[in-house]
C-alpha cells in the first residue's frame, strides 16, 4: 500500500478523554477512530490487523470442524424470554429499541437464543450431530464502564462458537480439542507465553469453565498462576477445594492480573430445554441437545496486543498481525523514487506486504511515523545509499539498523 493512498493521519495526541493506553496509539497512529466512549470505527490499517486476527482465529475454528455464519445483530425478544434472559437484571448489558410498530427488539450481546432456535430447523436426528457453527459479529453491550478502549467496548467484534452435541462424552472431546486449539490460536498472536488457561466457574452443568487470560498490568481479573503447569484459577473460585481438586499447591501460586481474552463453556441443556431443541436418538427416543459455548474477543485482542506491544515511540507488532512487514521510506530525488519505486514493485511480486512511504514529507516525519504505526521492518532508500548500492535495514523491536544490499534484502524479506 502506498501512503500517498492511505486518508488516515498520524496525530501526536490522543484524544484528551481516552485514558487507555491501546486506545490512544491506535488513535494517534491512525489505525482507530473513536465514535464515543467504547465505541471504535477501524480505518484502513486498523481494518488489517483486525482481520488478521479474526483469520488465524477462522482458520482453527475450521481445523476443529466450524462452520461459519452470521447472524443478526436485530433480536426479536420472544426467543429472550424463554431462556428468561430479556429481563433486564438477568442479563444487564441490553441495548434495547422498538420497531416502528412499537414492538420491542434487542441488539445482540450474545446468540445462544437465536442460534439454538434457528438450529432447530436443522437438527432432528442423531445423525444430525454434531455441529459447530461459529460466526465473527459485532455484539452491543451496555457496560457500565468503559475506560479501557478496544478491551472493553459497547460495540465490539466477538468470535463466538457454539457446539451442538449428542452425549456429554461427544461435549468433553470437543471441549478439550478447542481448549488447545485456543492455546494455539494465543501462540500465532505473539501471546503463548502470557496467556493461562484458567478455571472458572462452571454454571450448572459442569464443574468449571475455563477463560483464557492474558497477564496484563491493566487486566480487570485476578488470576492464580501455576507458572509450571501453565495453568491459573480465577480469583472467584480460588479456595482450597478447588487447588485440591486440581493437585495444586497455594504456596506454588502466583497472584497476577490480567485479561480475560477468550472463555470456553459448558452449556449443557440449558438453552435447548429453553427452545426445546430434540433430536431423535438412535433407540428412537427423544433427547435434548448438549451445548457449548466458546468465545474470543478479536477487538479485545487487538487492543491488548497495541497495550503489551509498544514502547515510547508507538506500536510493535508481533509480524503475524502486522499492518504490513515492511515500511518502506524513500529520501531524496528522481533516482531514489526510482529506486524505490523498483523495491517495491519486486516486494510486492515477492508477495511481502509493503507500507510505502511515498509521501513529499520530512524523512523526520517518515521515520516518527514508521516507528507510531510499527510494523516490523523499515527499510530506508536515499540518494546517499543509492551510490553505494546499500538500502538500510532496520528491525523496529530492537531498533537495530544494518545496511544491505538489494539481493540480501530481498532474501531477508521473502
Ligand atoms: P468480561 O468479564 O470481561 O465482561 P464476559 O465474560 O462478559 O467478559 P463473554 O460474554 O464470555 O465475556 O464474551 C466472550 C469474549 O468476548 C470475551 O472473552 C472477551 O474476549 C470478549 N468481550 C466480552 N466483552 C467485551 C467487551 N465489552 N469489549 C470487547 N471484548 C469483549
Ligand atoms: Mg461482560
Amino acid at each position: 500500500m502506498r501512503l500517498t493512498n492511505l486518508f488516515t493521519k498520524t496525530s501526536k495526541t490522543a484524544p484528551a478523554d481516552e485514558v487507555a493506553k491501546n486506545a490512544q496509539l491506535l488513535i494517534r497512529a491512525g489505525f482507530v477512530h473513536k465514535e464515543m466512549a467504547g465505541v471504535y470505527a477501524y480505518l484502513p490499517l486498523g481494518k488489517i490487523v483486525l482481520d488478521k486476527i479474526i483469520n488465524i482465529i477462522r482458520e482453527e475454528m475450521n481445523s476443529v470442524g466450524g462452520s461459519e455464519v452470521s447472524l443478526t445483530a436485530l433480536q426479536q425478544k420472544d426467543v429472550w424470554e424463554a431462556s428468561g434472559r430479556w429481563n433486564d437484571e438477568v442479563m444487564d448489558v441490553w441495548f434495547k429499541t422498538k420497531l416502528a410498530s412499537g414492538s420491542e427488539l434487542g441488539l445482540a450481546p450474545t446468540h445462544e437464543e437465536p442460534l439454538t432456535q434457528l438450529m432447530k430447523n436443522h437438527i432432528q436426528s442423531y445423525k444430525d450431530l454434531p455441529v459447530y457453527p461459529y460466526q465473527f459479529q459485532i455484539k452491543f453491550r451496555n457496560e457500565l464502564r468503559s475506560k479501557s478502549g478496544l478491551m472493553r467496548g459497547r460495540e465490539f467484534w466477538m468470535k463466538d462458537l457454539y457446539s451442538f452435541s449428542r452425549t456429554q462424552d461427544e461435549h468433553d472431546v470437543f471441549y478439550e480439542k478447542i481448549s488447545d486449539v485456543y492455546l494455539h490460536i494465543f501462540e500465532r498472536l505473539g501471546l503463548g507465553d502470557l496467556t493461562y488457561k484458567t478455571f472458572a466457574s462452571g454454571g450448572s452443568f459442569a464443574k468449571y469453565s475455563h477463560e483464557f487470560q492474558t497477564v496484563s498490568p491493566v487486566g480487570e481479573d485476578k488470576i492464580y498462576v501455576h507458572e509450571a503447569r501453565r495453568i491459573a484459577i480465577n480469583e472467584e473460585v480460588y479456595n482450597d477445594e478447588v487447588l485440591a481438586d486440581l493437585g495444586l499447591e497455594r504456596s506454588e501460586m502466583v497472584e497476577k492480573t490480567a485479561v480475560e481474552m477468550g472463555n470456553i463453556f459448558t452449556l449443557g441443556t440449558k438453552f435447548s430445554d429453553a427452545l426445546d431443541l430434540a433430536f431423535t436418538d438412535e433407540d428412537g427416543t427423544s433427547k435434548k441437545v448438549i451445548m457449548g459455548s466458546y468465545g474470543i474477543g478479536p477487538s479485545r485482542v487487538m487492543g491488548l496486543l497495541a497495550e503489551h506491544f509498544s514502547d515510547d515511540k508507538g506500536l510493535v507488532w508481533p509480524e503475524n498481525v502486522a499492518p504490513a512487514k515492511v515500511y518502506l521510506v524513500r529520501i531524496g530525488g528522481d533516482e531514489a523514487t526510482e529506486h524505490a519505486d523498483a523495491l517495491y514493485d519486486e516486494l510486492m511480486v515477492q508477495k511481502v506486504e509493503v507500507l510505502y512511504d511515498d509521501r513529499d514529507v520530512r524523512p523526520g516525519q517518515k521515520f516518527a511515523d514508521s516507528e507510531l504505526i510499527g510494523v516490523p521492518y523499515r527499510v530506508t532508500v536515499s540518494d546517499r545509499l543509492i551510490k553505494s548500492e546499500q538500502y538500510e535495514f532496520t528491525e523496529r523491536k530492537t531498533g537495530e539498523t544494518s545496511l544491505l544490499t538489494r539481493e540480501q534484502l530481498v532474501a531477508k524479506l521473502s
